[in-house]
Parts: C-alpha cells; structure tokens; sequence
C-alpha cells in the first residue's frame, strides 16, 4: 500500500503541531509507523490523500453513527453556514437540541451546551463541588474523562495507549482530591463511602466504560453507585461523552435504569462538529450562571452549526429500527471475529454493547483497568498493521472502542470479518 503522500504530510505536520497531531489518539505510537491523513470520507468509507480506502471502524471516536459526510447532516450545516456561522446570542437552534436531549434523558431537566466532552466533564465537576462544598471526587481506573485537570488521574484513552497514566503538570493538590478505585469493584466503593463519604463531591463514571476498551458495569455496580451517593450528599455524574444515543437513545442509563444526577454528553449530539452538554434536574442547574453563582461561558457554546447538525442527527435516530439495526449488525460483525478467533485458536476476549466493541487479545476475564492491562499489545500491533493492509480502519490502540455504524453495509461487514481472519493469522505468525 503506497502512503508516501501521508508520509510526506506526517514529516511536514511534525515541524508544526507537536508530534504531528493535534490529538495524542490520532498519534500511531501504540502500534508503530505513521498516521494516515484524510482526504476525505462518505458513509463507511474512509480515504487517504495517496487514494487507499478503508473500511472505517473509528467513526472519528464515536460521533458519527450515521457514517461520514451524511447528505441530510451535510445540507443542515450547509444551510445554517448561509445564515451566519455565530452570534453570540441565542439562537431557537439550542432550543430544540436541548428539548430533544432532555425527551431522550429525562434525568436532564436542563441542559447546557459547550463545545467539547473535556469542558462539559470539567464543568460538572465543577457544579457538584459548588453544590456540596466539598473538594474530592471519585473517579475510575481506566475511565478517561477528558483532559481536565482533575480528571487525568488513572486515566484511560490516549494516556492508556501512550503508556503515562501520570501527567505532569497536574497541581499535587488538585490531583490529590480525585480518588479512584477499580471499576467494577462495589465493594471498595462502599467501604471508600462508609469511611470518607460525606467528604466526597461526586462520584464520575463511564456507566459503559469505554476508553480502556468496552466493558460493561456488573450487575449492581451502578445501583451501588447511585446508593451511596444517595446516602452521602454526593452527587453522581454519568459520563454519557460515548454512550448517549449510542447504545440507547437515552443511553447508558435508560439500558440500566439508573438516573444519574448529571449526565455529561458530546460526540453524536454535535453530528461530528465539536459539542459537549451537561445537565440534569433544574434543582442541580439551577446553580449555574446566569441562574447560580457556580461560573461557566463560552464564546462559541451552542454554536449554530453544530446546534444545526445534531439537530439533524438526533432526529436521524429518533426512529427505533436504527438502534435494533445496529445491534444486529454489530452482533454479526463480533460473532464473526469471535468464530476467526476460535478456527485459528487465538485467546481473545469479546465485549460488546450494542455498536461499540472490543476484542481484547487476553485470557483475563475483562472487568476493569487491570484485567485490560494484561492484553498481549505487540499481538495488537501485528493485528492492526494487518487489517490496515486488508482495508480496514480501526483505533491504533487495543485500548479503544470499534463502532458500527447504520451505513456499513452487508457486504462491509462480510469483507471485514475476512480481512480479520487474514489478519488474526498474519499477527499469530
Ligand atoms: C471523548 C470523551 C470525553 C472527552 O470529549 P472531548 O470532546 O474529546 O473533549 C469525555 N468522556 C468520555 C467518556 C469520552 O469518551
């Protein structure tokens, strides 16, 4: 495969941006050789500016459920653009996102819009410490919330891959009020609540993790999540960056059934433009300004474009047929990996929720950040290298999600389960 046009790019992007990339993810560092650079995509389709096409598995990290460059998203932004790109004022735009995100999660009475998942997390922290006065949070080994300060701490994602779960720059003391535990683990999380309960702001989970890979919460580990924040004072945040309307139109929490008390969204709600949204009861937001004193802005929240396209997106997928769409196809993809695995007698673990998957190469039952920790990365790395021959796209990290999307096709799917097997024997040696 000829990528001499990326290479030349890579080495030109290296003397601007650091490392080449504006985000770490993006890097090929966890699996050897350079990233690929876009030319352009449509639907499953993904192609880089020497011409190869993929299959594309990313979705650039999750938004893009509808696949690339979808003509009905296209023609919202298209149209908005003519009309001005930003205000700085209100728009009727934000209104109707806000509704439909609040019809899809009624746990969210009142949603803000910001411009990333990082500020919405960072901004919720912020909320529950205002709420409660009180300074320490809980968060998850392996759970990746952004790249706020507090939540850099035992992160997953990028700092996962890169192998630098610490990050320097963190003031001690802020970094010293972020508690984590293994996800997972009920069990610590009480007794941590039964001894230091009423000193803690909130408890922050991925309800699906799903930046150390895709793992599921045990049956009870979020119910014991939403107890004892109960019976402390604190608050609980869902983490939903991945989850809303992902696995579920109301996400995470409308598959456990579980309210959280604030939800952080991003990703799908902007239709592959940069959005966040946090929300919850108007009791909680009722403490944010302009209402409270608990102080959030932004020049660009609720930008019109991005209001435009995840207006057209979340009305995209209010029908029922795409989520059992999805989960039939994704069933079909992982069962066919899961059978390559089998013939050729590779220990792989399998996790799926509805589109988003993962195939750990371990024999460690996948629970947590530890369990995750124990997957053979240089049999990844092989794997990777492989599928990337074969035409396929999927995250340069064995520490990151797959997603289907409604536009894969049959005929996607098929060729992709076979560049898999190709590709599983190749790593095997
Ligand atoms: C992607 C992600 C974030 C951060 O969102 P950005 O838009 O990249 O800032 C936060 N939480 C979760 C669960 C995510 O997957």
């Amino acid at each position: 495969m000829n990528r001499s046009k990326s290479e030349e790019l890579f080495s030109r992007a290296q003397t601007v941006m650091p490392g080449g990339v504006n985000s770490p993810v993006r890097a090929f560092n966890a699996v050897g050789g350079n990233p690929l650079f876009i030319q352009s995509a449509r639907g499953a389709t993904i192609t880089d500016v020497d011409g190869n096409e993929f299959i594309d598995y990313v979705s650039s990290w999750g938004p893009l459920i509808l696949g690339h460059a979808h003509p009905e998203i296209v023609e919202a932004i298209n149209q908005q653009a003519g009309l001005g790109t930003s205000y700085g004022a209100p728009t009727k735009l934000e209104i109707t996102l806000a509704e439909k995100v609040t019809r899809a999660f009624p746990s969210m009475e009142i949603v803000r819009m910001v411009n990333s998942g990082t500020e919405a997390v960072m901004s919720a922290i912020r909320l529950t410490r205002g709420i409660t006065d009180r300074d320490k949070i809980l968060k998850f080994e392996g759970c990746y919330h952004g790249h706020a300060d507090s939540m850099l701490v035992k992160a997953g994602s990028g700092l996962l891959s890169l192998g630098a779960p610490e990050c320097p720059g963190i003031v001690a003391d802020l970094a010293e009020k972020t508690l984590t535990l293994p996800f997972n683990d009920s069990d610590s999380v009480e007794k941590l609540f039964a001894d230091q309960g009423t000193e803690i702001a909130c408890i922050i989970v991925e309800a699906i993790a799903g930046n150390m890979g895709v793992i599921p919460p045990k049956e009870g580990f979020l119910q014991t999540l939403r107890d004892v924040t109960r019976q402390s004072g604190s608050l609980l945040i869902f983490d939903e960056v991945i989850t809303g309307f992902r696995v579920a139109l109301g996400g995470a929490q409308s598959l456990f059934d579980i309210q959280p008390d604030i939800t952080c969204l991003g990703k799908i709600i902007g239709g592959g433009l940069p959005v966040g949204a946090y929300g919850g009861s108007k009791k909680i937001m009722d403490n944010i300004s302009p209402t409270g004193s608990v102080y959030q802005a932004g020049t660009l929240s609720g930008n019109p474009l991005a209001m435009a396209a995840g207006n057209k997106m979340l009305d995209l997928l209010s029908g029922n047929q795409v989520y059992e769409d999805l989960e039939r196809k994704s069933d079909q993809l992982c069962r066919g990996f899961q059978e390559n695995a089998g013939q050729l007698g590779i220990t792989a673990q399998f996790t799926r929720v509805g589109s988003m998957f993962s195939m750990f190469f371990t024999s460690a039952e996948i629970v947590d950040f530890h369990s995750v920790k124990t997957c053979d990365t240089e049999f990844f790395k092989r794997y990777f290298n492989a599928m990337l021959e074969e035409g396929i796209y999927i995250a340069p990290s064995q520490f990151e999600a797959g997603f289907m999307t409604t536009v894969h096709t049959e005929q996607d799917i098929e060729q992709t389960i076979q560049a898999n097997f190709k590709a599983l024997k190749i790593a095997k040696g």
